[in-house]
């Protein structure tokens, strides 16, 4: 419920709410598994194979079986070495009472079942001489010991990581289905924006905006619609909102959903759509539209680049996670000691750049502007400060590292 004091809503509460406006994408396709890095899986992968497919050498040595060894006697045993298998050859059988000189990845020949090192072992013209006392079954990668025939490899809707794709070829998957990419387009309102390459004018400012998203959305594997800067008249936003809709399935705008007489983004989506403008209870980022044009989903993200970047973090990303199939979490960080205090209680829910170190220690950006960008830049997690809360220096807080969002 907004609490009426404030008629703010909890970041909590609007999240809920943009959540439920949205369903996961269904359209797949094949993608080459080459390309697939950070696509969303479609279906589960299970394997048709064990991996590896059969015993193989873990060593450059010699394939005997333990039971030729004899328990007594000299410490080193002689063996005709009977034949020869590198990696990618089949072998034959070994003849009993033998050795077969094996290369590392090279099966295991039937009947044996043990691998001597090859530093541990003395060779005479063909006779190899082993120790006595090596363990059965020694530098011997057993069948399967990495995948199980059947076992499910990757489970639908995870991001592919390099590792999965390795995961996969390693069962022989050449094409994979995936979730086709969501297409976002952002737009950049304000007068005052040039982009970067251009003179700046006195009164101008560059956009950063638009490169700060199409960043974050780059590292969601979302193909970004980009359309630029919008001037502030109810035309261009009309025009740019009604252009974004046939391009994209979602679009974020930044900037002109404030109040202001030169806010245009809320009338315009109200006459293509719908739209709820929130007065959201955290800090930095303010206002937050959430609606739609026509049928397609809109977010109005506040103007300053911090703010753009926490909510976009908090709002957009969630959203955009559960309609590329993805479980949207915020993830829950870990406690640490605060390194700063904040020992008035607050109505809105604080998002606080701060940098842990290696050792694990917090450091406090100095400028808690919502316009100083670098904040973002020099900090790697948001420490947050729950409604209502003082917090004293020392106090648990929950932090949120950036590696675990992007
Ligand atoms: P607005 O919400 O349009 O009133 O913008 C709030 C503040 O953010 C203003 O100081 C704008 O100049 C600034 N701002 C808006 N959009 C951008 C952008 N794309 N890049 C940099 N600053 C921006
Ligand atoms: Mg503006």
């Amino acid at each position: 419920m907004t609490p009426p004091m404030t008629g703010m809503t909890p970041a909590s509460e609007a999240l809920a709410q943009i959540l439920n406006a949205t369903q996961p994408l269904t359209d797949t396709e094949l993608c080459p598994l080459i390309q697939a890095h950070g696509r969303i899986l479609a279906t589960a992968q299970q394997s048709p194979l064990d991996v590896p497919p059969a015993d193989n050498s873990a060593m450059d040595g010699y394939a005997i079986r333990h039971a030729d060894l004899k328990t007594t006697g000299t410490d080193q045993q002689p063996f005709t070495v009977s034949q020869r298998i590198p990696a990618g050859q089949v072998a034959t059988p070994l003849e009993p009472g033998t050795a077969a000189r094996i290369f590392t990845g090279a099966e295991i020949p039937p009947g044996a079942d043990t691998v001597v090192m090859q530093e541990h072992c003395r060779l005479e013209n063909d006779t190899v001489y082993v120790p006595i006392d090596v363990a059965q079954g020694n530098n011997i990668r057993p069948q399967g010991q990495d995948i199980r025939q059947g076992a499910e490899v990757a489970a639908a809707g995870q991001k592919l990581t390099p590792q999965t794709l390795g995961l996969l070829a390693s069962i022989g998957i050449e094409q994979i289905p995936v979730l086709r990419r969501l297409k976002v387009a952002i737009l950049s309102t304000g007068d005052e924006l040039v982009e970067p390459g251009q003179p700046l004018e006195p009164g101008q400012i560059y956009n950063s905006n638009r490169y700060l998203l199409a960043g974050l959305l780059d590292k969601m594997g979302i193909t970004c619609v980009d359309l630029g800067r919008v001037e502030d008249t109810p035309e261009a936003t009309l025009q740019a909102l009604s252009r974004a809709t046939l391009e994209a399935d979602v679009i974020l705008s930044t900037g002109g959903v404030s109040v202001g007489e030169e806010d245009h983004v809320k009338h315009a989506v109200e006459k293509l759509g719908e739209l709820n403008l929130w007065k959201m209870a955290i800090k930095p980022g303010k206002p937050l539209a959430f609606g739609r044009v026509g049928d397609t989903p809109f977010f109005g993200l506040p103007g300053n680049p911090v703010s753009t970047f926490i909510t976009f973090l908090l709002f957009a990303r969630p959203y955009l996670q559960k309609m590329q199939g993805v479980t949207p979490l915020l993830p829950q960080g870990s406690l640490m000691p605060s390194s700063f205090k904040r020992p008035r209680k607050s109505i809105r829910e604080e998002f606080v750049r701060v940098k842990v170190t290696d050792d694990g220690e917090m450091e406090t950006h100095p400028n808690h502007s919502s316009g100083v960008l670098s904040s973002t830049r020099w900090s790697n997690a948001m420490a947050v400060v729950p409604i209502d809360s003082a917090i004293a220096e020392g106090d648990l807080v929950r932090v949120i590292r950036y590696d675990q969002l992007f």
